[in-house]
């Protein structure tokens, strides 16, 4: 295992404490109103854990992308909702002005970002281009000074709350699949910008998700994202990182479920002793426990290596492919283990199930991330 600095322990520390007295607290209650906990987050920005990656110029912590990761992890192991929202805006709604933004995109929209001012998100997925980002149908078509883009996306984090979100659009009408698709800055007060309806969802309730639809939006010149183009190569190398975070998201949520699991085996008498002392119970535990280790090594190691400067796209994949598959299994082994409270919303494992089955779908499906996986060991044929 990735032996963590001091820096990074001193990070997980810090968050693990914050979530236990700041987040854990609303956790069930966010999940069970549908709401957003605006407080949490100025809070999270107010410890600049809402740039943690991004250098401190541009009002980061400047402190890695594994530290960022072990954050998410942390968030997530009391709350998903929390965590996502983290996610979201950092992986999707930060990352992307970071690696392919010009100065000054950096220093107008990065450092409010990274400095907890206000949130961002991304909007790649629509209804018609889901796993397959090719069939974009939002154009944005060029103006006098800059484009105008019509469209809608579906399913975004943050998308009513945020302040600015990333789009991809269509540049090129002629080209066809990936091609002539390019990723734009777009603000929330821009005119024919709006956020449409919230999605009254399965988990990750305290998140927001909502529709983002474009009406003759102008998008000034200097708000284009890397070249014309070059969008759908600039997504993939973004996803690649936002996977880690799911899997990171994935992996919080599966030890916050055991975290519950251990206590209640120890404590639940049945036949005159406690559960945890039947061998069905130890070796559910047991596996539980093996797969979270194994899913931390893989998220480590992509995010190390992502860190380095290395190519990480199947570890990405293969890390959040592990993680929110273990994740499902623990947390239906989690109500498993404990009967039939465990189907009842106050013992809350009932909410990790709810909020796992999100990792197994966002930001590429197992199906894509298996594509993605096979494809960096055969090859392309
Ligand atoms: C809570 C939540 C938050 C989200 N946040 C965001 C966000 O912030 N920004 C954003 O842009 N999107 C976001 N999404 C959207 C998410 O990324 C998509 O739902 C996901 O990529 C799958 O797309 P789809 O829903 O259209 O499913 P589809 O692509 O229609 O897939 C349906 C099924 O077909 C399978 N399938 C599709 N193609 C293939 C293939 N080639 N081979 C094998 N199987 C295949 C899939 O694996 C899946 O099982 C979010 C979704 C949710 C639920």
């Amino acid at each position: 295992m990735i032996q963590l600095t001091e820096e990074q322990r001193l990070i997980k520390d810090t968050v693990r404490e914050f979530a236990l007295k700041e987040v854990e607290p609303i956790a069930r209650k966010i999940d069970k109103l549908s709401e957003f906990p605006y407080e949490t987050i100025k809070k999270m920005g107010e410890l600049n854990l809402l740039g943690i990656p991004w250098p401190q110029k541009y009002g980061g912590a400047e402190a890695g992308e594994l530290s960022y990761i072990i954050a998410v992890e942390e968030l997530a192991r009391v709350c998903g909702s929390t965590s996502i929202t983290l996610a979201a805006h950092t992986s999707l709604g930060s990352f992307p002005i970071y690696a392919f933004g010009t100065e000054e995109q950096k220093k107008k929209y990065l450092t409010p970002l990274a400095s907890g001012k206000y949130l961002g998100g991304m909007g790649l997925t629509e209804p018609e281009a889901g796993s397959d980002a090719g069939a974009t149908r939002t154009t944005a078509v060029k103006t006098n000074g800059g484009y105008i883009i019509n469209g809608s996306k579906i399913f975004i984090t943050n998308a009513s709350v945020g302040k600015s979100f990333i789009v991809l659009a269509k540049t090129d009408m002629k080209a066809k699949g990936s091609y002539g698709l390019s990723t734009f800055i777009v603000e929330s007060s821009f005119k024919g910008f709006k956020s449409g309806k919230k999605e009254d969802k399965l988990g990750l309730r305290g998140s927001d998700t909502c529709e983002l639809i474009f009406e003759d939006c102008f998008v000034p010149e200097e708000n284009i994202l890397g070249k014309e183009g070059d969008g759908f190569k600039s997504l993939m190398k973004t996803l690649d990182g936002g996977r880690i975070s799911i899997g990171a998201l994935a992996l919080g949520i599966a030890q916050g479920a055991l975290d519950k699991v251990i206590p209640y085996v120890r404590e639940r008498q049945q036949f005159g002793k406690p559960i945890g002392s039947f061998q069905a119970i130890q070796m559910m535990v047991a596996d539980m426990a093996t797969e979270i280790e194994a899913s931390r090594h893989l998220i480590y190691h992509a995010a190390h290596l992502m860190e380095e400067g290395k190519p990480f796209s199947k570890e990405s994949a293969m890390a959040k492919l592990f993680a929110s598959e273990t994740a499902m299994r623990v947390t239906k082994n989690a109500i498993q283990a404990l009967g039939g409270y465990g189907y009842m919303n106050e013992y809350q494992v009932e909410r990790y199930y709810r909020d796992a089955k999100l990792t197994e779908i966002g930001e590429g499906t197992s199906e894509v991330q298996r594509i993605v996986i096979a494809r960096g060991i055969i090859g392309k044929l």
